[in-house]
């Protein structure tokens, strides 16, 4: 039995050799950071492959949310999901905002149009929706109740990297959009973001703002932070990008075996993809019902022990940690969707490198627990 331990998920590197050309390249430039060659080729080239006018690279997609909210000069409450990484309601306490959590769609895991305007205030400013596991919000309705109560919309698209619907890039919908490039994410630069949006004066407050606030050699007027990407990272992008297309290819052969095969296993249930013309199968999350011999984290611990490592995305709720669970909006009785599927959703490994073997070793450690309840029933009626 192979031991090798499966994590859920493993970045992709580009050949050494593709890289190495870049490094000499800055050696011969000396410009290693400051929005060099290699970062105004990344903009370029990025935003074309995603489909978007205006794109910013930024250092982390952290970074690259709170400059959002400080781009659009939010104030008071912003709301936003429990079901996410921490780093999206930590954006909004960086910048001074009030999170108010409003509960999840069951089928998407995505905010709740109801529920997002159940929880409106004369206070809200903007509502922070995530494209959850890259599948799109309803942002239709989204859009509907910001324009209806004069709400700003920053989309955290950190799991939505290449997400397409039939308008196009999904990236483009808000008042702006921020990605994650971090090692972890379907489209790494080791550590990065970026911040998409809709035109060429917002990009250059954007820029301005990632830059300490510098608008020229004499003139600062706002407090910016040190957003920016080195030409270090931007050269792992050059150098990521040829590749994409077949990294997000691989994942897609991942998503469609899996999905096979847990047609006819009871109670693991893939979250559906709705609404999009072109996905990116950044996660396989699924739903472990109650027709399942184990429940998640029974099934979260059988597989560890068996060097199969997934992960409870988003377990625990971010209004459960202790920064947020005294606001009012985090008491579980007013999150009951994203309470019960934070106790239920249990994401797969899935990445480029992933080889069939391991695959079918991660499907057979699912239908296992199937097959020992289905043989000791029959023991049970003598068979
Ligand atoms: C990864 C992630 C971030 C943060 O991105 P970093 O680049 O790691 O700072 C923000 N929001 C979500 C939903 C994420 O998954």
């Amino acid at each position: 039995m192979s031991t090798e331990k499966i994590h859920v998920t493993q970045p992709f590197l580009p050949p050494l050799e593709e890289f190495l050309p870049y490094v000499e390249e800055i050696w011969r430039n000396r410009m290693l950071t400051n929005g060099g060659p290699l970062h105004q080729r990344l903009e370029h080239d990025l935003a074309e492959y995603l489909g978007v006018k205006h794109l910013a690279l930024f250092n982390n997609g952290t970074i690259a949310l709170i400059t959002a909210l400080q781009a659009l000069d939010l104030k008071g409450e912003v709301i936003t999901t429990p079901f996410s990484f921490v780093a999206t309601a930590n954006a909004l306490i960086w910048h001074k905002n009030t999170p108010v959590f409003a509960d999840i769609d069951p089928v998407t895991l995505n905010l709740d149009p109801a529920s997002i305007e159940a929880a409106i205030t004369p206070r809200t400013s903007a509502i922070l929706p995530v494209h959850c596991y890259g599948n799109p919000c309803d942002m239709e309705a989204i859009r509907d109740i910001a324009d209806r109560h004069g709400l700003k919309v920053i989309y955290d698209a950190a799991h939505a990297f290449g997400v397409h619907n039939e308008a196009g890039s999904i990236l483009e919908r808000g008042d702006l959009s921020t990605l994650s490039l971090h090692a972890t994410k379907v489209f790494n630069t080791f550590e990065g973001g970026a911040v998409i949006c809709r035109d060429v004066e917002m990009k250059t407050r954007i820029d301005q703002l990632k830059n300490f606030g510098i608008i020229d050699e004499t003139t600062i007027t706002i407090a910016g932070s040190n957003g920016k990407m080195s030409e270090i990272h931007a050269a792992m992008g050059l150098a990521q990008l040829p590749h994409i297309d077949a990294c997000i290819a691989r994942r897609g052969e991942i998503d469609a075996a899996y999905r096979a095969a847990l047609k006819d296993m009871p109670g693991l249930t893939p979250l559906p993809k709705l609404g999009q013309t072109r996905a990116n199968y950044a996660y396989f999350p699924v739903i472990v019902g109650d027709d399942y011999p184990l429940d998640r984290d029974a099934l979260y611990e059988v597989l560890r022990e068996g060097n199969i490592l997934t992960r409870r995305y988003f377990h625990p709720l971010l209004s459960g940690l202790p920064m947020y669970s005294d606001l009012l909006s985090a008491a579980p009785s007013g999150l009951p969707v994203a309470t019960a599927m934070a106790q239920r959703v249990l994401c797969l490994p899935i990445f480029p490198a992933m080889t069939d073997s391991n695959l079918h070793r991660i499907i057979d450690a699912l239908r296992a627990p199937l097959q020992d309840a289905h043989r000791s029933r029959l023991r049970a009626v003598g068979a």
